[in-house]
């Protein structure tokens, strides 16, 4: 028996790096892939957490390609899924299709029949689709073998993307039959991903971790004195030798506009051509005509809000420079993870001044749920619409709890942080079991009212809204441990994600550890290693 089952793991792998090869044109699995491919060929529950650009799309794909079922993929970002889509589709012509609101009802509705009649191995699919009745009871008239999530840390009130509509997504892979269910993610400290295997509701999942570690990436906090300061520092560390392609992520859309301007005079690089900007309150066409340039290289310089980066694979950014401090390392990490894909050297880089803390105390603050707003937002959603059940806008509930445009102020941050209250709020009413949510577009929140808002649901909440203000101070704590500490910076990231550094990294590792003297020491701002800034290039920001 055990003999029988050790040659069926042996073919198994050999078939899995000879499709490999076939497939994708690989030569080698990347750490962890080869682990998850085989849970995934087993029906095995699998949580695959791995850094950004270490190919976790690969370990479902590989999978669902060689298996006769369908694999469905549930992806929050419609611009991701489309690009990934296009890309497998050259590697596997006619097995991939997608169903979102961006296309047509008709287009939508022949790639389900074409999934239920078995032509289709990856289907990929908006979580808010799943609202739909229809679409859930044809769904489950196919073969579903795999239900993967990507992105599933926006299922854990503790993560920092929480989307309550992905609380349904386990009722979802149940209901349409899936045989295992796979989340997948870049960013989970131990405690995300125990929420991640409750709330997806994993069976003794594999659980495949490749270590959070990235040795070609120098992590530098640069201290300031001021916005001016830090504008002067931002540019200088841009005039260094090799600092370009470079994204540097601001606080606010205002703060994203004024440096792109700046930046392009201090570079020579010229607004809106060497430099660009990117922010959510951009219409749609500038914001693709400045990611198009900066992703062909045309551009050199990204200047943007946090709405740009999710899924962007430009592997050449060799700095990435933090202009205000994020409100938690997640958040950090996984934007500055955005360098050095190639494996190249390259440099993360926070300049932080003392008003960012006040900053961030302000919003922790400001974000705290009275027990109004959590009655004001169950009375709204208990009236919303008819049988119990709602879908209104994230925008109406805020105003109608009192957060009003003034609230807002000039300085956009990106996801507004009333919306987040919003969400968060509905996150607490699930977990009181007052709502169950239901998926829905981003803007958009769902559900149906299960039972009376009453003294003991009003606890519960009040409890979990405790938790999650505790966490936001938790998440606090840990960016300014990481901002004023005199620890290792990367020691600090990796014990931040339950991981300890593999040895020695291939580049200067951080500011703390620059040797005496080093010019990375005296001004992290500046340039590290050997190569000298390029002053002469540059002018006054
Ligand atoms: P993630 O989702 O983890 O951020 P992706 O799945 O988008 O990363 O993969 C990042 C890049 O790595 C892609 O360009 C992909 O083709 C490449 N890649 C993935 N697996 C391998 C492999 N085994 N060998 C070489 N390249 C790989
Ligand atoms: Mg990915």
């Amino acid at each position: 028996m055990e003999v029988r089952a050790r040659q069926l793991a042996v073919g198994r792998r050999r078939a899995a790096r000879e499709a490999l090869r076939r497939v994708f044109g690989f030569e080698d699995f990347r750490p962890g892939q080869e682990e998850a491919v085989s849970a995934a060929l087993r029906d095995r529950d699998a949580l695959v957490v791995m850094p950004t650009g270490s190919g976790k799309s690969l370990c479902y794909q590989l999978p669902a390609l060689m298996r006769d079922d369908l694999t469905v993929v549930v992806s929050p970002l419609v611009a991701l899924m489309h690009d990934q889509v296009r890309a497998l589709r050259e590697l596997a012509p006619g097995v991939v299709e997608v169903v979102n609101s961006q296309r047509g009802g008709g287009a939508n509705a022949e790639a389900v029949a074409r999934a239920v009649h078995g032509d289709v191995r990856l289907l990929y699919v908006a979580p808010e689709r799943f609202g739909s009745v229809g679409f859930a009871s044809r769904i489950r008239d196919a073969r579903v073998g795999l239900f993967v999530v990507d992105e599933a840390h926006c299922v854990s009130q503790w993560g920092h993307d929480f989307r309550p509509d992905y609380l349904c997504l386990a009722a979802a892979a149940r209901g349409v039959g899936a045989s295992a269910v796979v989340g997948v993610t870049a960013t989970a400290t131990p405690r995300v991903a125990a929420d991640i295997v409750l709330a997806l509701g994993l069976r003794d999942p594999a659980r495949v971790t490749t270590g959070f570690d990235r040795p070609n990436l120098t992590f530098s906090v640069v201290r300031c004195g001021g916005w001016l300061d830090k504008r002067r520092r931002v540019a200088a560390a841009l005039g260094c030798v090799d600092a370009l392609p470079a994204i540097v992520y601001t606080g606010t859309r205002a703060a994203a506009e004024e440096l792109s301007f700046r930046l392009a005079g201090a570079l020579g690089l010229g607004a809106g051509e060497g430099v660009v900007c990117y922010h959510a309150g951009l219409d749609p066409g500038a914001r693709a005509r400045a990611q198009e340039r900066f992703m062909s290289g045309k551009a050199r310089v990204m200047v943007a809000t946090n709405a740009f980066g999710l899924g962007i694979d430009k592997p050449d950014v060799r700095t990435v420079c933090h202009a205000s401090v994020p409100a938690s390392l997640e958040a950090y990490y996984q934007e500055a993870g955005r360098a050095g894909r190639d494996g190249r050297p390259a440099r993360c880089l926070l300049f932080a001044e003392p008003r960012d803390k006040g900053l961030h105390v302000f919003f922790i603050q400001r974000s705290r749920v009275s027990d109004a707003a959590l009655e004001g937002v169950a009375e709204r959603l208990k009236w919303a619409g008819l049988d119990g059940r709602y879908d209104v806008p994230v925008a109406d509930l805020a105003a109608g709890v009192g957060f009003d445009g003034s609230h807002r102020g000039g300085a956009r941050t990106e996801s507004s942080s009333e919306d987040d209250v919003v969400r968060a709020i509905i996150g607490h009413l699930a977990a009181a079991r007052v709502l169950e949510p239901e998926p829905a577009p981003a803007d958009r929140v769902a559900g149906r009212v299960v039972e009376g808002w009453d003294r003991r649901a009003l606890a519960l909440c009040r409890e979990a809204a405790r938790d999650a203000e505790r966490e936001r101070w938790r998440g606090y704590r840990a960016v300014w441990e990481y901002v004023e500490g005199s620890r290792c910076r990367r020691e600090v990231l990796l014990a931040h994600f339950g991981d300890r550094a593999a040895g020695k990294p291939a580049v200067a590792c951080c500011d703390v550890c620059a040797p005496a003297g080093s010019p990375a020491e005296r001004d992290p701002g500046l340039c590290s290693g050997g190569s000298g800034p390029r002053a002469p290039r540059l002018r006054a920001a």
